[in-house]
Parts: C-alpha cells; structure tokens; sequence
C-alpha cells in the first residue's frame, strides 16, 4: 500500500542521483504529497526543492540528516522542519562538512596504499562540500576498481573493509539539540540499520528520547512486515512518535521507490501532524 508522505529523501546535493528538481517531479509522479529532502549534512537543496514543490503542489518540509555518535557508533538523525538559515544549522552543517573533506582524504590514502585508485577518486569528488562513502563507491566503478557501488562497499568502504575511516561525528545529544534549536524536530532513522542488539536499540531510543528527539522511522525503504512491527514497537516502548521515509538515493533501486512504502500503523501518532493540513492527518483516522 502507498502512503502520501515521504519524509526521507536524498539528491545530488549528497549522494542521491537525481537534482532536487527531478527529485520532486519524481515525487510529483508517484503519489506524493508531502515530502522532506534530508540530503546528508547539507541543507544546499532546501530551496531548490521548495521552488519545484510549489510549482507542482507539493507540501515541503525543510529536512537534513545529520551524522551523530552514540557511544562510539555512527546513527543518523534526520531534522525536520528546521530553519534551514538558523545559526544552529550552519554550525552543524560546517562541522560535518570539515569532518567529512578530512575523511574523504584518510580514505583516499587507504585506497592508494590497499592498491586502488583513491587520489584519482578523490579528485572526482573534489567539488562536493559533503562527500560521503557513496561518492567513493561511485568513482571507484567508474574507475574500474569495482563492478557497483554495492561491491565498492564490500570490498574496500564497509565498516573492516581497507578503507574504512570511523568518523568523529558530534554526538546523539549536540546534533538533537542543534536541530531544536533550528525549530526542527529530531527523528531517529532507519533505527534497525545500526548493528545493535534490541536492548541496546531501546537504550538508543531512551537516549534519543532524553536530548529531545521525538520520533523515530517507523516505515524505511526496502522494510519487510516484521522489521515495521519491530519499529514500531520500538517507537510505542520509547514513548516516541512514528515517520515514513524511503531514504530514496536512486530511483532505478526499486525497494527504495518514493510511492512504494507501506502506511504508517495507526497505533502510532505520525511525525507529520506538525506541518501536514488536516487531510494528512486523516491517514491516520
Ligand atoms: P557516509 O555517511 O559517508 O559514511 O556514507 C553513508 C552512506 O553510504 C549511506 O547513507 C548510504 O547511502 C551509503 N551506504 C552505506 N553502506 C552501503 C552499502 N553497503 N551499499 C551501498 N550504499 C551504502
Ligand atoms: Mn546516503
Ligand atoms: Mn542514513
Ligand atoms: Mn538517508
């Protein structure tokens, strides 16, 4: 079943493929009504977005997801409706981007010393403010050292794999309260990609919960049955909220489609009641 809301969404302004233009007439095409670009640790597309929104009638809510660490580990906090001009997003935005042009050069010197082309990768990627991992997985297939982006993880990008560089993100508690600040409010994404075990994952939650963040994905790209059930037990336990978001990079991957995501269950108050007018509330009736 599709839903009218998609609150998770990437474009080339990280390391999604589609403009935030074509990102949103793809949106426009499949159903959607409401919607957040929460490109990684940038805001440079918010208002690319806002302008297609308004062109094709679509409800924008201004989103970024911010690295964070929680003791030690690497979660990512999607913002929503922040203020994407707000002292505390530039703060946050600039310190993710210096963390992250320092990173993408530790992990081009792993690649030339593991023997595959990472100076050349890196001058690929030299015009992004925010590279991530995906831009090296890219270069490297287009350079020929791997056959996609999935085996660009596998072999040299994963967590243990040659290249892989932990990053230093601000913590769970700073990156929240940067997103209050902004006027936005937290969300706890895709809360079951994180290798934790369940206790540890409601200890997440309980902390998440703490610094002020109020909901949690409880419906991502690609979920079966059991894993929303999952989520959504995690949401109700913790006492938190419930969003939807296909965490689309690349419409050509099918499980990750905007238009595609199972309804949030109604046992779960929806994130969006926030900025959605009446008849995105009635989803939920
Ligand atoms: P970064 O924030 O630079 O560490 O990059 C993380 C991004 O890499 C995620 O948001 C995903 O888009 C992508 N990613 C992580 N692991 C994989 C994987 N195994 N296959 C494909 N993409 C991945
Ligand atoms: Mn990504
Ligand atoms: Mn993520
Ligand atoms: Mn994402």
């Amino acid at each position: 079943m599709s839903t009218a809301v998609d609150l998770h969404l990437h474009s080339t302004c990280s390391d999604g493929v589609l403009s935030p233009t074509a990102l949103v007439e793809l949106l426009a095409g499949s159903g959607i009504d409401l919607f957040a670009l929460t490109d990684h640790d940038t805001v440079a597309g918010q208002a690319e977005a806002q302008a297609a929104a308004a062109r094709l009638g679509l409800e924008c809510v201004c989103g970024i997801e911010l690295s964070a660490r929680w003791l030690g580990r690497t979660v990512h906090i999607v913002g929503l409706g922040l203020d994407p001009a707000a002292p505390a997003v530039g703060a946050a935005v600039a310190l993710r981007q210096g963390l992250r042009q320092a990173r993408a050069r530790a992990i081009a010197a792993r690649l030339d010393r593991a023997g595959a082309p990472g100076s050349a990768a890196l001058a690929r990627l030299a015009t992004h403010a925010a590279p991530t991992r995906t831009h090296f997985a890219r270069a490297l297939t287009e350079l020929g050292a791997a056959p996609d982006v999935a085996a660009a993880f596998q072999r040299w990008l994963g967590r243990g794999k040659p290249a892989h560089v932990a990053a230093e993100w601000p913590e769970l508690a700073a990156t929240v309260a940067a997103i209050v600040a902004a006027g936005g409010c937290a969300v706890l994404a895709h809360p079951l990609r994180y290798p934790l075990s369940a206790g540890q994952r409601r200890t997440l939650a309980a902390a998440f919960r703490a610094a002020g963040g109020v909901a949690v994905e409880v419906v991502t790209g690609g979920a079966a049955p059991h894993q929303i059930e999952t989520a959504l037990g995690l949401a109700l336990r913790s006492g938190l909220e419930g969003s939807v978001g296909s965490d689309c990079h690349d419409p050509a991957l099918p499980w990750h489609r905007p238009g595609r995501l199972a309804k949030l269950p109604a046992a779960v108050v929806p994130v969006w009641k926030r900025w959605g007018p009446a008849k995105y509330r009635s989803l939920e009736a």
